[in-house]
């Protein structure tokens, strides 16, 4: 099957037309500037860009929040979509855009199956003592806020990886960050909560921090949620930290050189997720593979190094020479027969909602979308 992978941003659409059969990538880019003067004016008519619609048997939607609701991919009629648009007060900025693409490629291609693959899907399963927050219960069931997690695709490829692994950690650290602890293939708790604000610290985003330190802030500086939001979302992290940059590459050279802030940002990031690492090893009970991914954890030696020093307790132990050698691709980067095997394994997110929507569509084509309770999206939160 000929499947169109998409991934929109607020202003970009990225495509991927894979060949499912043999994974092959047939076409690769991106609409970008979606808004400015002189590119596309809205998302539809980014779609319309895309070269080589007519070969095309299916398309896979990646879209950001999926509530407690869809728990695996679905194929897309008018009440997915409308559901998706329900979600959107939990995700507001990504569900709107990820909607726009959905009906501009349902009027554009309507004869293709449409699929949604979910971010929030994978972590759907873990248990109501890891997703939930103590807040009244019942302020929290109005607005359904609970902790959800995202980068699931990511996770779930990485996972896809190691067969027969029964207690994985990955590590996605890309310009958002997350950790996962994946048990016999299913994520059981995931650092990211009802926003993927919450977790490790990220490229502009703090990560954890204490609620309390927001509440100051409205009274000091008179902030209101738009402040908040910018701050929080676009002004934090790397970035606000060291005063220079979210691109890791730049900070790894100006703390080489000596720059005191550049030093505390990557310091930070470091040991948060090592705290992230040893709360999901306990949550494990142990931990067979620890995996990384994403920008961050596929191309920086230093950053995996420093995240594993002195922590042979858990079994994680580096192979220092395999570590350094390694940028962008596969590999076993612990001494072998070490307890925990550390890796880095490139993520493939694309594939994954190309798969997905190739198996949904085929489904649908033979009739048993209905039949097979994978498939189905139970209500309610699980
Ligand atoms: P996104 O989450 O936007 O998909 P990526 O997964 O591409 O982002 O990760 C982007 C991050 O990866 C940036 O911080 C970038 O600096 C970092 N990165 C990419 N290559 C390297 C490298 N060789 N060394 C260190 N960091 C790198």
């Amino acid at each position: 099957m000929i499947v169109l992978s998409l991934n929109a941003g607020s202003s970009s659409l990225k495509y991927k037309r894979i060949d499912t059969r043999d994974h092959t990538v047939l076409d690769v880019g991106a609409i970008e500037r979606i808004g400015a003067p002189g590119a596309p004016a809205t998302h539809d008519e980014a779609f319309a860009l895309i070269p080589e619609l007519d070969h095309v048997d299916a398309a896979g939607h990646r879209v950001v929040h999926g509530g407690s609701e869809f728990s695996a991919s679905v194929l897309i009629d008018d009440a997915v979509e409308a559901r998706i648009e329900a979600l959107i007060p939990l995700a507001p900025l990504h569900n709107p855009v990820n909607l726009a693409v959905i009906r501009a490629g349902r009027r554009r291609l309507p004869h293709v199956p449409h699929v949604a693959v979910f971010d929030t899907a994978f972590h759907t399963g873990v248990s109501a003592a890891a997703y939930t927050y103590g807040l009244p219960f019942e302020l929290a069931d109005r607005w359904k806020i609970r902790r959800y997690g995202f980068h699931g695709t990511s996770h779930r490829y990485v996972a896809s990886r190691f067969p027969g692994r029964r207690k994985l950690i990955t590590l996605h650290l890309g310009n958002g960050c997350s950790a996962a602890a994946i048990l016999d293939g299913h994520s059981v708790d995931t650092t990211m909560g009802m926003t993927p604000l919450e977790g490790l610290m990220m490229g502009t985003r703090p990560g954890d921090l204490d609620p309390g330190v927001l509440l100051r802030l409205m009274d000091w500086e008179g902030f209101d949620t738009a402040a908040l939001d910018r701050i929080l979302n676009r002004e934090s992290g790397l970035l606000g930290l060291s005063g220079l940059s979210n691109d890791m590459r730049e900070l790894e050279a100006q703390a080489a050189a000596g720059h005191p802030r550049a030093e505390l940002a990557i310091s930070v990031f470091c040991h948060r997720i090592r705290r992230a690492i040893g709360s999901l090893y306990a949550v494990l009970n142990g931990a067979d593979v620890l995996a990384f991914t994403g920008g961050i954890g596929e191309n920086s030696p230093e950053i995996r190094s420093r995240v594993c020093l002195e922590m042979d307790a858990l079994g994680i132990v580096l192979d220092a020479d395999a570590n350094a050698g390694v940028r962008g691709r596969e590999a076993r980067i612990s001494p072998p027969g070490a307890p925990t095997e550390v890796w880095v394994m490139p993520t493939n997110e694309e594939l994954l909602v190309a798969l997905d929507a190739a198996r949904v569509a085929h489904h649908k084509v033979s009739g048993q979308v209905r039949d097979n309770p994978s498939e189905r999206s139970p209500a309610g939160g699980r």
